[in-house]
Order: C-alpha cells, then structure tokens, then sequence
C-alpha cells in the first residue's frame, strides 16, 4: 500500500478523532499529503502526532463543516497548501440523543442536519468547484449502514444518513463526465468517539456489555475497526476504482444483507 497515493493531496473532515483520524493515518502511510478538517484542535494535535511517524506532510485546518462562511474559508487555505485537492474524504459527524421522533427538540433536529447533511453538501460544493478547474477527483462521503436501515430513538440520525445517500449518488451521476467520481462508504458499529457519546449514560460495567450486543447485531457477531473503514476509502478514492461512481460501499459486518 506504500506509496500508492505518493503525489495526491487528500482532505478529510472530521480528521481529529475515529474514522477520519485513522483514515488520515492509512493516506499518510500510502504517501499524501493530508489535510485535516476539524472543529477540536485538541483532535487535530492527536492526529498530528500519530501521524508523524510517516514522515507525510499534515496540514490541520480548525473549521465548522456545517458553517457557510468558515467551510469556503478553510478550502481556500486548503487549496493553498499543494494547489489541488486530489481525493476528498467528508466524513465529519454527530450523533442523536435516544429519542423518540415526536420528542426530538428542534435544536437537536436542526444541529444533526446542519453538521450531517449541510456539512457535506458545503465541502462537497467547494470540492467539486476545485475539481471541475483542475479536471477531475475523488469524493467519498460517509453514510452508514444507517442510511440503508432503520433504527428506533434514531430518526434525526438516521433521515441525515438517508439524506448522505441521496446528495452522494446524484452529484455522482451529474458529475460523472467531468471525471469526478463521488461514493460512499457506509459502516457498521465502530468504536469511536461516537460510539462512547452514546453509550455516554450507560455505566462503565454495563458498556462492554453494550459494545457487544451492538457487535452481536452484525452478522459478523463484532464491531468494525476504523483501519477496516480507512481501507475501503483508499480504494474508493485509488484508481483501483476508477470506473466506480455513485455507489455505497458497505463495510459492516454483513449488516446491509440482512
Ligand atoms: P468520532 O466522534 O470519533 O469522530 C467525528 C469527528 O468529527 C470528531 O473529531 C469531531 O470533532 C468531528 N466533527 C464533528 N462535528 C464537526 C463539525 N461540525 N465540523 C468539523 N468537525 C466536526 O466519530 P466517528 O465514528 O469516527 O464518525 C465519523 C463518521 O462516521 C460520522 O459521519 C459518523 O456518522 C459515521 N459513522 C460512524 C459509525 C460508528 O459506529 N462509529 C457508524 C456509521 C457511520
């Protein structure tokens, strides 16, 4: 895998922690330059120096995926660092409260869509206005195993997962002759940041118990890890893929099948 992106620059949302940290990780090691979009800085210094070891150039971009006037900011510095954005990976997101859909507050429905869904049409906006001038790339988005399922106390969640789906395969059909190809990637239970916020109210004996039932509900009968996630990105985001647009790769377990 050395090498094989040796050349690209790649931007990533939500590089400061799980998912889009670990995918940094995979794209440093296989050679590109990485550029890491997060709201923690915190998250971005831990990424950096995980990342170090690669000797991979990282550039961490403190922004608000789902804020109009900081996300066409943080892409001009982005465009700045190599002068092109080869492969972009928009993976930022939350999660929901357990909440019953008539009882989801406002707020909490408005702050899921803003980040989830907004969040990717805004970056994907800016990428495909870089990529339309430089003459093609790669977008990955990430959906979840939720945007092809449902899931009681999970609506808001679960509606920007579906949303994810749909902004993924109609930009790729429109875009799909200007040599842009934009895909998902839709993963099943993985420990992370996310996952230990909603398991935030369960105690500390009763969250193992927890991380395994959800791991049982896969057919696999375990969690994913993020490398399993990151390696599904490169792939979608290599020339391995070149002749795939529009498509959502599911890395769960099995979990779609059922
Ligand atoms: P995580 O909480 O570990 O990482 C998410 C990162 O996104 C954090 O660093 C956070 O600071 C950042 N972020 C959140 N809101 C942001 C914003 N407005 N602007 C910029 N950065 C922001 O969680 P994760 O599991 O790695 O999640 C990554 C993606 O994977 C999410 O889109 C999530 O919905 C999706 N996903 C996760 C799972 C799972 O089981 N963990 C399953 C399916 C899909």
């Amino acid at each position: 895998m050395t090498g094989r992106f040796e050349g690209k620059t790649v931007l990533i949302t939500g590089a400061g922690s799980g998912i889009g940290q670990e995918t940094s990780l995979a794209f440093a090691e296989a050679g590109a330059v990485v550029i890491g979009i997060d709201r923690s800085g915190e998250g971005l210094s831990a990424t950096s120096v995980r990342l170090a070891s690669t000797g991979a150039r990282f550039v961490p971009l403190i922004a608000d995926v789902g804020d109009e006037t900081s996300v066409p900011a943080a892409f001009e510095q982005a465009a700045a660092v190599t002068g092109r954005i080869d492969c972009a990976f928009n993976n930022a997101g939350i999660t929901q409260s357990s909440t019953l859909a008539a009882d989801i507050a406002h707020e909490e429905w408005e702050r899921v869509m803003r980040i989830n869904v907004t969040g990717v049409w805004l970056c994907m906006r800016a990428e495909i206005g870089l990529m339309l001038r430089q003459g093609g790339g790669s977008i990955v988005n990430t959906a979840s195993f939720l945007s092809l399922h449902s899931m009681a106390m999970q609506t808001a969640y679960v509606a920007s997962k579906h949303a994810v789906l749909g902004l993924t395969r109609n930009a790729a059909i429109e875009y799909a002759a200007n040599e842009i190809r934009i895909n998902a990637v839709a993963p099943g239970g993985i420990p992370t940041g996310m996952m230990a916020q909603s398991l935030a109210d369960v105690d500390e004996a009763g969250r193992d118990a927890a991380r395994k039932a959800i791991g049982d509900m896969h057919p696999m009968k375990r969690l994913g890890t993020p490398r399993e996630i990151a390696q599904a990105v490169l792939f979608l985001s290599s020339g391995d893929a070149a002749f795939v647009t529009g498509a959502c790769l599911s890395v769960d377990g099995g979990w779609a099948a059922l």
